[in-house]
C-alpha cells in the first residue's frame, strides 16, 4: 500500500480537463459501502425480454449471448514502496459481427470477469442501436486507482497493454476510457502499443486531442445524455425549463450532462459524487459547482446548498432523475421510494431488473443506458474514423453528427415502443438485437 508521504492520484476528468488529481488528503475518507452488482445477469435478463418478444431463433440467441473471447491476465507492478503487487486484468470480446470489438477499460476495486462480461454485451447492443460499425467489448483491472501514484498507474496501464496486446488491433479491438480511466490512460496505452506496432492512434479512442483525440469526445456522453433527456422530456410532456432534475455522479458523464442541461435552462436541484450530494430547491449554479469540485475535490460543502446523502438524492421529489455513477444505484430496496417521473440511465445498468419492474408498475418511465449513454461510443467512432483518414473534424461538425445519430436512435426506439406497446428498454433491445441478428444470419 502507498505510504502517507506518497502522492495518491485519481484519474478523473472534470469538464474538459484531463487531471490526475492529488487525493492524498482524502485517502482515509469513508466511502459508501460497496454493493456488488451482477452486470452479467442484468444484461442477460434484458436480452431475454427482447429476444422472447421478437421470437428470436434459438441458435441465433445462443450465438448472440455467448462472448467470443475472454482474456484474464496477471499484471505484476513494483509499487512505490518496493513491494510487488499482482493485479488482474480482463478483456472480454463479446461480439464483432458488425465491426471490430469496441469498449472501455475500467479501473475499479469491484471489477471482475462477470462485470466485464455483462458490460461487454451491453457494448454490442449499444453500438448496434446507434448503428455504428463496431461490435462490443469491455475490459478492466481490479484496482483502486485513488490509492495509487501516477507512476504506479502508468506501470499498470502499460503492463495491461502488453498483456492484452495479442487481441487488440485497429480492425480487431479498440479500447476507450470508462470509470476511473481517462485521456491520460489512453495516451499511455497508445504509446505502449506503438512501441511494438508503430504509430497507431486508432488503437484507442478518448485520447488527448493533442495526440489524435477527437474534439467533442470528452463531453460526448454527457451531450448524448442531454439530447436524449431533451427528447424524452418532450415525449413525456415534461417542460424542461419548468422541471427539476437530480443527477447522481458528477464525473465525466454527470458533470457534462449537468452543464449542458443547465445551458438549456433546466433547473438542476441536486448532484452528488462518491462523497455525497448537495441539494438546493432553487436550482444549483452548475458552472460554480464545477469550480467548487475542482478546488475541493468534491461537490459536498457547496455554499448555499444542503448536503444530502446519495441515498437521499435518489428519492428526492424531482421530475427527472439521472443516475450517472455506477451500476445498481436503483434496486429493489429503493425503487418504491423513487419520486421522479422519468429516469434517464446515464450510467451503465443503474436500474436493476427488479427495480425496473417496480418502476414500470408505478408508472415511472426509464430511458435505457444503451440509448442514453451511447454518445460516448458514437464520438469514439468519429475519432477512429478521423484517425484512419488522418483528418480532424471541427467541434461543431462532431456535435452535429452526434445529434443526428442520437436523434435517429431515439426516434426509432420511441416509435417501436409506442407501436408495439413496449417499455423503452425492450424497444431499444429489439432494434439492437435485430441488427446484430441480421448480420449474424448473413455470415453463418
Ligand atoms: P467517472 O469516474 O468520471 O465519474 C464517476 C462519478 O460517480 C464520480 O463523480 C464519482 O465520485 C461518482 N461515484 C463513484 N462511486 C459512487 C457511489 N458509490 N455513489 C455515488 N457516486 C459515486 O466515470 P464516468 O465516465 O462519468 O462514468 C459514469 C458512468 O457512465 C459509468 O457507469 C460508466 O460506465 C458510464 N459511461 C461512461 C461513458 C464515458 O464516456 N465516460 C460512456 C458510457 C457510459
Amino acid at each position: 500500500m502507498p505510504t502517507s508521504t506518497q502522492q495518491k492520484v485519481s484519474p478523473s476528468t472534470v469538464n474538459g480537463q484531463v487531471v490526475v488529481k492529488d487525493l492524498s488528503h482524502k485517502a482515509h475518507e469513508t466511502k459508501p459501502p460497496a454493493h456488488h452488482v451482477n452486470f452479467n445477469r442484468i444484461t442477460d435478463e434484458q436480452f431475454q425480454a427482447a429476444a422472447d418478444h421478437m421470437k428470436l431463433e434459438p441458435d441465433i440467441q445462443m450465438l448472440l449471448r455467448t462472448p467470443y473471447r475472454e482474456l484474464i491476465v496477471q499484471i505484476p507492478v513494483r509499487m512505490d514502496d518496493g513491494h510487488l503487487e499482482l493485479f488482474h486484468g480482463y478483456r472480454v470480446q463479446h461480439n464483432a459481427v458488425r465491426g471490430p470489438y469496441k469498449g472501455g477499460l475500467r479501473f475499479h476495486p469491484e471489477v471482475d470477469l462477470n462485470e466485464v462480461r455483462g458490460l461487454a454485451a451491453l457494448m454490442t447492443w449499444k453500438t448496434a442501436l446507434v448503428d455504428i460499425p463496431f461490435g462490443g467489448a469491455k475490459g478492466g483491472v481490479t484496482c483502486d486507482p485513488t490509492r495509487m501514484s501516477r507512476r504506479e498507474l502508468q506501470t499498470l496501464t502499460r503492463g495491461l497493454t502488453q498483456k492484452i496486446d495479442m487481441c487488440l488491433g485497429v480492425y480487431r479491438d479498440i479500447a476507450a476510457p470508462d470509470v476511473n480511466t481517462n485521456a491520460q490512460v489512453m495516451a499511455w496505452i497508445m504509446d505502449e502499443y506503438g512501441k511494438k506496432h508503430g504509430y497507431t492512434p486508432a488503437i484507442v479512442t478518448g485520447k488527448p486531442v493533442n495526440l489524435g483525440g477527437s474534439l467533442g469526445r470528452e463531453a460526448a456522453t454527457g451531450r448524448g445524455t442531454m439530447i436524449i433527456t431533451r427528447e424524452a422530456c418532450r415525449a413525456f410532456g415534461i417542460d424542461l425549463k419548468k422541471s427539476t432534475f437530480a443527477i447522481q455522479g458528477f464525473g465525466n458523464v454527470g458533470s457534462w450532462t449537468a452543464r449542458l442541461l443547465h445551458e438549456l435552462g433546466a433547473k438542476i436541484v441536486a448532484v452528488s459524487d462518491v462523497h455525497g450530494g448537495i441539494h438546493d430547491p432553487r436550482g444549483l449554479d452548475i458552472p460554480r459547482v464545477c469550480e467548487h469540485l475542482k478546488s475541493t475535490g468534491s461537490v459536498r460543502g457547496f455554499p448555499g446548498a444542503k448536503d444530502v446523502s446519495n441515498a437521499e438524492l435518489l428519492t428526492l421529489k424531482v421530475d427527472v432523475l439521472i443516475p450517472a455513477a455506477l451500476g445498481g444505484a436503483i434496486d429493489h430496496q429503493n425503487a418504491e421510494a423513487i419520486e421522479a417521473r422519468l429516469i434517464i440511465e446515464a450510467a451503465n445498468s443503474p436500474v436493476t431488473p427488479k427495480a425496473d419492474t417496480t418502476l414500470r408498475r408505478r408508472g415511472i418511465a426509464v430511458v435505457p443506458d444503451i440509448l442514453v449513454n451511447a454518445g460516448g461510443v458514437t464520438v469514439s467512432y468519429f475519432e477512429w474514423v478521423q484517425n484512419l483518414q488522418q483528418i480532424r473534424w471541427d467541434e461543431p461538425h462532431v456535435n452535429a453528427e452526434l445529434e443526428k445519430r442520437m436523434l435517429a436512435a431515439w426516434q426509432q426506439v420511441h416509435r417501436i415502443s409506442t407501436e408495439q406497446k413496449l417499455p423503452l428498454r425492450v424497444a431499444a433491445y429489439v432494434v439492437a438485437l435485430e441488427r446484430v441478428a441480421e448480420a449474424t444470419r448473413q455470415r453463418v
